[in-house]
């Protein structure tokens, strides 16, 4: 008898396989998963809704270690965001750094709930950029590369501190690197903010238009010389919302 199994996540990603069927990558509790969707290409399957990026899934499955789909539902399409071109963009380019760093060795039961704690505030919040923020702010913990915020990186001094990306974090006036880039007090100020942020706070951080874009542009940096990683989405957002 074939064993079957339950598993519930977020679709990140979806390829053709063969003629008409599709495999679709899965992030759940406990990583990534792989399920093979047959016939999901033909416009009459019961699957079409199943395999769309984004969605929030419950499958049955049956196989190893690429599972078949057996029958499944999807428990959110969060199609707010798929309506507002910006906030889906926006999105994938949250779920291309999951699926990049899906392997990595992290507790992903704790970020697939994370992940659809900030979707379902995502959905109706005009402010949603900095929830997306607060996202890669906190993946930066998970993946063991993240910024000191309470003193220098070197030498553990609190005073008179500047942020530099490079170093990883804030350094005092003696460790702070020549021809580092400024990272303004407000744009560290909200950062920190995000970064410790309790998302059951019914209270929506404050900050400016302009202080937005610039954390975007530090966290790009971040992402960049410490993970090595840019989205094909953040390129495509550049076009979107101009920066
Ligand atoms: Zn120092």
């Amino acid at each position: 008898m074939t064993r079957m199994e339950y598993i519930e996540g977020i679709v990140l990603r979806k390829l053709d396989y063969k003629e008409s069927s599709k495999i679709i990558h899965v992030y759940t509790e406990n990583g990534l998963r792989s399920v093979l969707v047959h016939g999901s290409r033909n416009m009459k399957s019961p699957f079409l809704n199943l395999v769309r990026v984004m969605n929030h899934v419950g499958l049955h499955v049956s196989g190893k270690d690429l599972l078949t789909l057996r029958d499944g539902d999807v428990l959110d399409d969060y199609h707010l965001v798929k309506e507002n071109l910006e906030k889906f963009t926006y999105s994938l380019h949250i779920l291309e750094i999951v699926y990049d760093f899906a392997n990595h060795d992290h507790d992903h039961g704790k970020l697939m709930k994370f992940l659809v704690k900030i979707f379902n505030i995502v959905q109706s919040a005009k402010n949603y950029e900095i929830y997306l923020n607060m996202v890669e702010l906190k993946m930066l913990n998970l993946l063991g590369v993240n910024p000191l915020f309470n003193r220098c990186v070197a030498c553990d001094q609190a005073i008179n501190l500047r942020f530099s990306v490079n170093e990883g974090g804030m350094c005092c006036a003696d460790h702070y690197p020549k021809g580092e880039m400024n990272v303004s007090k407000e744009a560290v100020a909200l950062m920190m903010e995000l970064y410790y942020y309790d998302v059951q706070n019914p209270e929506d951080p404050v900050y400016t238009e302009e202080t937005l874009k610039e954390i975007r542009h530090v966290i790009d940096r971040y992402y960049e010389y410490h993970l090595n990683f840019r989205s094909n989405s953040r390129r495509m957002l550049t076009g979107l919302i101009g920066y």
